[in-house]
């Protein structure tokens, strides 16, 4: 074997291709962070976790850069000034962050904070949001795009939001909601600003296809777009009308659907125009700005095959030619992206607590005599392996082994027999894998043998806590060891969580050119080995579930600090079981009680001793207190 280097993990790993610059690996084999990408501060990964778990964070810990987070909105905000400049467009970006993407507190006052230089504001899709964006949004000037479905009191609320100097934007998604707009904003005499929402016949690429397109939930179609003019020009309010709102869906991986909606939003915008709703000034182009979690480029569902730079520019392009051909004013430019803005900044830490592997030592054993033939020529087919037979002779050594069983099972070999039979199989297979090797052939090409020489290690986390898209989009993310990498990682493995749940495993991982079912990990030596899981700002902490009673985990954001190297902000306990407990109607302390009352029983009976009803009774209340993840064995 070769020598190994960090430069080959982060090869194997393929680092350069999905961490946008953000990761890399040191000479020491350590996984760096770099929050302002091309600048020279960084951030030692597996020193940062361990000043952590000094400071008493347990794992698995959720770490949040918010460097990155500003980054990622600069990014955003430069590529559209870029676009602007180039193509000499005479209106602005006027970005916003849809709230649902990630609610966090600490987040959405981050965006606003690192966005307020940019006019950055912010997108609610219900009366939650509302609220949210309500408190929090200050920035002048900046935009309150209100979309979703509303009652009164939401539209009430967006409406007095105006008196407070914000500016709400009112989007009609459902025909129906004008009447409301109408009757609630002459009762309170404030003009409102009003968006439509258009339902585009353009579908998006990708896995939310099903949320464009003539069946979409929201958007008026072309009929209901031209009565609700006529509807608003009725009452009068035909220059309320001032945005053109879209959305063909998230993750949006190939530029071709980008254009076509464009395209057809753009025939619309000049279309209302020409109708008379002269007022229009703001185009609003949605969300679906991808995010490449594999790095490769491609419009497969967790790539994308385009840049920020070329989406700025054809958003551009788009508007700045239509409106020139039909003679009017071009707008200024709404984007929605919100998975582009926070996917990059978070990533999810956990240890590995435990492996499970065919540990027989996988050395071909000798056969007795008294050994029962299907023992025996299984051991030959094993010598007999070269390079010319391997599926031959893997054939043998299956039949040999599901013999053994269905003998077993009948009662004619014993457990130490069937026993032996594994372990044949076993070193075969090793020795099948090491000749395809030696061949510079895949064995995941080879039948069944890849899942066969698969390690299970199993993490301290909840996959449907913690990376639900993994499990209900079989959503690709990338994941590596964030330290050892100057080491080979030797073990192909796969990796489950600490569910109960079959599911709560992830066997697709980044490969070259397609998904790869295993992932190489180091082997697990006893001592801590930290996993990291990237890329999961966008949607993964709110879709996040109680499967197990698995609750939230801890968080915490760190900032960039120009003495310190970094500062540790906003330290966010994760749920404890009394929490989760909570969330599904217990109370704490009736189970406590409960739990009291049978220990008094059971020592009046004499059925424990004092000393071990105490342990029991404090290991059940600590564990109440405790967190829903697992701790160290010491
Ligand atoms: C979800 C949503 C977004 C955010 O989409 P991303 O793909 O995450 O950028 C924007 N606008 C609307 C209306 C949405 O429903």
């Amino acid at each position: 074997m070769s020598e190994w280097s960090p430069e080959r993990s982060a090869e194997l790993y393929q680092v350069d291709a999905w961490s946008a610059s953000f990761f890399s690996v040191s000479a020491n084999g350590t996984l760096q962070v770099h929050p302002r990408r091309n600048g020279d501060e960084k951030i030692d990964v597996p020193q940062l976790v361990e000043e952590l778990s000094r400071r008493g964070l347990r794992h698995p810990i959720l770490i949040r850069f918010s460097d990155i987070l500003a980054t990622r909105i600069e990014t955003l905000a430069n590529c559209f000034a870029e676009a602007i400049r180039v193509q000499e467009y005479p209106a602005r970006w006027r970005g916003v962050y849809p709230i649902k993407v990630n609610q966090q507190a600490h987040v959405v006052e981050e965006i606003v904070e690192y966005g307020a230089p940019f006019g950055v504001g912010l997108e609610a899709g219900s009366k939650p949001e509302l609220l949210i964006a309500l408190a929090l949004l200050e920035t002048p000037d900046a935009l309150l795009i209100c979309n979703g479905y509303k009652d009164r009191a939401y539209i009430e609320t967006a409406l007095l939001a105006q008196r407070l100097g914000r500016t709400p934007v009112i989007v009609i998604d459902r025909f129906s909601e004008i009447d409301i707009v109408i009757k609630v904003s002459s009762a309170l005499g404030i003009k409102p600003h009003v968006g439509l929402r258009a339902r585009l016949s353009t579908v998006g690429a990708g896995r939310w296809i099903e949320s464009s397109g003539e069946h979409s939930k929201f958007g008026l179609s072309a009929d209901e777009l031209v009565r609700a003019v006529d509807r608003l020009r009725a009452a009068d309010m035909l220059d309320c009308i001032e945005l053109l709102h879209f959305h063909i869906g998230s993750q949006i991986t190939s530029i071709r659907a980008h254009k076509d909606a464009l395209r057809e939003a753009m025939r619309i915008y000049v279309g209302l125009h020409n109708l008379g709703a002269t007022s229009l000034h703001l185009l609003d182009v949605g969300g679906g700005l991808g995010v490449d979690y594999v790095g490769a480029g491609t419009d497969d569902p967790s790539s994308m095959n385009y840049t920020e730079q070329e989406y700025a520019n054809d958003v551009v392009f788009a508007a700045q030619q239509a409106c020139d051909e039909a003679g009017i004013a071009p707008p200024d430019i709404i984007t929605e992206s919100g998975r582009a803005m926070v996917a990059h900044h978070s990533m999810l830490v956990f240890d590995v607590i435990g492996v499970n592997r065919d540990q027989s030592p996988g050395k071909l054993e000798n056969c007795v005599e008294d050994d029962h033939a299907v023992l025996h020529s299984m051991r030959e087919a094993v010598e007999e392996i070269a390079p010319d037979n391997l599926s031959e002779r893997y054939h043998d050594l299956v039949h040999g082994r599901d013999e053994a069983a269905s003998l077993f099972s009948l009662g004619y070999l014993d457990l130490h027999g069937r026993a032996k039979s594994e372990r044949l199989f076993h070193a075969g297979c090793l020795r099948i894998g090491g000749i395809l090797e030696q061949m510079g052939e895949s064995v995941e090409e080879f039948e069944d043998l890849g899942k066969l020489l698969t390690d299970t290690y199993f993490g301290n986390f909840s996959l449907f806590q913690s990376l639900p898209d993994s499990w209900a989009v079989t959503q690709v993310f990338p994941i590596m060891p964030i330290h050892r990498l100057e080491e080979r990682p030797t073990r192909r493995a796969v990796i489950v969580d600490l569910t109960c749940d079959s599911d709560g495993r992830i066997d697709h991982f980044i490969g070259v050119g397609e998904d790869r079912p295993t992932i190489d990990l180091h082997a697990w030596n006893g001592q801590p080995y930290y996993v990291g899981i990237f890329l999961v700002g966008a949607y993964q902490e709110i879709l996040g579930d109680l499967h197990n009673l698995f609750g939230d985990t801890d968080a915490v954001h760190v900032r960039l600090d120009p003495e310190r190297g970094y500062a540790v902000e906003h330290l966010v306990e994760g749920d404890a079981i009394s929490d989760v407990l909570s969330y599904v109607e217990y109370d704490r302390r009736a189970l406590s009680e409960k739990v009291r009352r049978t220990l008094e029983k059971a020592l009046r009976e004499g059925r424990i001793s004092i000393e071990d009803s105490a342990r029991l009774r404090k290991n059940y209340d600590e564990g109440l207190a405790g967190y829903t993840y697992l701790g160290g064995n010491d």
